[in-house]
């Protein structure tokens, strides 16, 4: 295995530096370059179930499902079959289709709040057409978001707090305009009081409050009571748009996203990843009224050469139909909760602090002394050379973790038991040895 470990590596090192030649980084999303986590990417050249295969053809067991999509785990045999038999229909007609209306109204029945919906290529389309469409309705400028949120990577999302609590903000990433960023305002995460002062301030000049209603983009934070609650009532009474960005929540951590869990009904929801089986796709919907002030009806443009495209409409409906079933979320649950639960036993006994989040089946590992995480500060201070440490510990041992301290964990409905049980062994080896 040794011998093996160091041709692979040796393998992986040679693909990387040539993929460097061509490609920025090598690498066409920055966190597969295993920057914070250090060492070599591992390529990747087949999926099945639970497992991805290297290019060497080593097996790992995978919590990371192409960072959310494969919920029913990877090359499922119907979603196999619905893109196939679209393919020899057509690949695209940029004209209407009726999966385009199969889609819109399996995603308006499994979400209630979403009275209509458009289809996109991605999440960041998603947010990024439904901030435009909030702020057209509403006539206003202002756009609040949390620190260590993601909502995809549009100019005015790309903002970070400026000094002090409530000033405008600033670009985190040269190439937005400081004309751009100062409409964006950063709170901090679960911090209901900061978001009633924001308002006391600005609320007539807020277009929509956007958040991620179970946070998978600093690791995995849940809500704490009250906060979804206070950012409902608050836009209520300023008349701003409640944006809920489910592009990772969303079939995941219920059928219905957060909203469903957390019983908190937003005006905007944004989609992607399961919603497209594995292929490129986004949406974002909510009330007719305001979805209607979209173009061709409405004033605000809003386009896509390949939006709802069959294909990926196929690849969807056969996702969303197969999570539609009795038993699938509790199935998700109870295994997420399994693994979670184990990671905490063995840390325990190997005597490392860890603590654990959970949401349906996305969850969230952290090495940290504190008993709950439920802060961005909180994910921040945790051990990140440990992290790094258990990361590659368990990718020798077989096992994908996300590549980052601060990315959230999935579960897929082809996670056996046995694979939990791999994972566990595994990790308890890994931290034995941290
Ligand atoms: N919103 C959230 C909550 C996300 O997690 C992501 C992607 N991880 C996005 C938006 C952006 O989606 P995409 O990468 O498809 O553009």
């Amino acid at each position: 295995p040794v011998q093996k470990a160091i041709t692979m590596t040796d393998h992986f090192a040679d693909l990387f530096e040539r993929a460097q030649k061509t490609i920025p980084g090598g690498v066409n999303s920055p966190v597969r370059a295993f920057k914070g986590v250090g060492g070599t990417p591992v390529f990747f050249k087949r999926a099945s179930g639970s497992r991805m295969y290297d290019t060497e053809d080593k097996a790992y067991i995978d919590y990371v499902l192409s960072w959310g999509p494969q919920i029913l785990g990877h090359g499922d045999e119907k979603v196999r079959e619905a893109i196939h038999a679209q393919v020899d229909q057509s690949l695209t007609f940029g004209a209407p289709c009726e999966l385009e209306i199969e889609m819109a109204e399996k995603v308006c029945s499994l979400v209630p709040s979403i009275e209509k919906v458009r289809m996109v290529n991605s999440g960041t389309e998603a947010t990024m057409s439904a901030i435009r469409l909030a702020r057209g309705y509403t006539g206003r400028d202002i756009l609040v978001k949390f620190e260590g949120n993601y909502h995809g990577h549009a100019d005015s999302l790309l903002v970070k707090a400026g000094s002090g609590m409530l000033t405008l903000g600033v670009p985190t990433s040269p190439g937005v305009p400081e004309s751009v960023a100062k409409h964006t305002l950063t709170l901090e995460y679960n911090n209901p009081e900061a978001v009633r002062e924001c308002f006391k301030e600005y609320g007539d000049r807020i277009a929509a409050v956007i958040v991620e209603p179970v946070a998978g983009n600093m690791n995995c934070i849940l809500p704490e009571p009250g906060f979804l609650e206070t950012l409902r009532s608050e836009c209520t009474d300023h008349g701003s748009v409640l944006i809920f960005d489910e592009v990772m929540s969303g079939f995941r951590v219920a059928l219905g996203g957060a909203q469903e869990l957390f019983n908190v009904t937003p005006d905007l929801t944004t989609l992607g990843k399961v919603i497209g089986g594995g292929m490129p796709v986004g949406a974002f919907g909510g009330k007719a009224e305001i979805m209607d002030y979209l173009a061709p009806v409405g004033p605000v443009y809003q386009a896509g050469t390949l939006a709802g495209n069959p294909v990926a409409m196929a690849a969807g409906l056969a996702t969303l139909n197969q999570i539609d079933q009795p038993g699938v979320y509790q199935q998700l649950s109870e295994r997420a909760g399994a693994l979670t639960q184990g990671l905490r036993d063995r840390a325990a006994k190997a005597g490392i602090p860890l603590t654990t989040n959970g949401a349906g089946s996305m969850f969230g590992y952290f090495f940290s002394e504190d008993e709950k995480v439920s802060r961005f500060s909180q994910v921040a201070a945790c051990d990140t050379e440990r992290f790094n440490r258990f990361f590659h510990g368990m990718l020798d041992e077989g096992v994908y973790f996300a590549p980052s301290s601060f990315e959230a964990g999935f579960l897929s409905l082809a996670h056996t038991e046995q694979d939990i049980d791999l994972t566990l062994e595994a990790a308890e080896r890994v931290l034995g040895r941290l």
